[in-house]
């Protein structure tokens, strides 16, 4: 059976608790919607508060330590995010990537802790303009999929895959939806070569400048199931113009 299209939204390095009224909206509007999976990540400062009154959409981290406690200042475990009320955590990001050399290695010792914490993983892999440029995507991304994501008993129904090429997080650039069907075709099959026939399960999102206006036509690509959304979540009328988008027309 298909997956339920999956929005999820990054709010990163954003919001105070003055910005719950915007989640319990965001959270009021997931009920409507029963056809799509929301959730929201917001930052760890949030996560409680969010999590303690959200009754539709689920509550997960932005990223977390891949060891469960220990002498490693600033950082939070995924234990801890689970001991929050998260249920999920994106990572590998690529502005962690970018900003806090994060490499392969790191994301799966990562997306393993959060399966031992009981936590589902989000994924994130993407290229650079520049690998892009070079005709390098697939094989960028197709690298970051073997070295990123975790393997053995029960991980696949428990990962989600976030596509987000760098060069289209928060610039307003997107990719056609034939570059996007074309790169979510190569991640499936990446997946098949992964997981075994269970890769055809993993839902695949496309992350990168998703918008109320643009969303229809982006989650309509091949092998997209849903989105990993950054500025348009942070309020509730253009998120859940996205969430609308993903249900698709029998969903209001
Ligand atoms: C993101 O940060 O994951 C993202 C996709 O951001 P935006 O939607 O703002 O491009």
């Amino acid at each position: 059976m298909a997956n339920r299209p999956f929005v999820v939204g990054n709010w990163k390095m954003n919001g105070s608790r003055a910005m719950l009224a915007e989640a319990r909206a965001i959270d009021r509007g997931a009920a409507r919607h029963p056809g799509v999976r929301v959730a929201v990540a917001p930052p760890f400062t949030l996560i409680q508060a969010m999590a303690e009154n959200a009754e539709t959409m689920a509550i997960g981290g932005q990223d977390c330590h891949a060891a469960a406690s220990g002498a490693y200042t600033g950082d939070v475990s995924a234990p801890m995010l689970a001991d929050s009320g998260a249920s999920f955590t994106i990572l590998g990001h690529s502005e962690r990537r970018a900003m806090h050399g994060e490499t392969d290695a790191i994301v799966r010792a990562k997306a393993e802790a959060a399966l031992a914490a009981g936590l589902e993983a989000i994924v994130c892999v993407g290229e650079t303009e520049a690998q892009r440029d070079a005709g390098q995507a697939e094989a960028v991304v197709c690298a970051q999929l073997d070295g990123s994501l975790p393997v053995g008993e029960g991980v696949v129904g428990r990962i989600t895959v976030a596509y987000e090429p760098v060069w289209a997080i928060g610039t307003g650039r997107v990719p056609s939806v034939e570059d996007i069907g074309a790169i979510h075709r190569a991640i499936r099959a990446r997946l098949v070569q992964i997981y075994g026939d269970d890769g055809a399960g993993v839902s695949i999102l496309y992350g990168g400048s998703v918008n109320a206006s643009n969303a229809v036509e982006l989650l309509a690509a091949d092998e997209v199931g849903g989105a990993l959304v950054g500025g348009a979540s942070l309020q509730a009328d253009s998120f859940l113009a996205i969430v609308l988008a993903a249900g698709g027309p029998g969903e209001e």
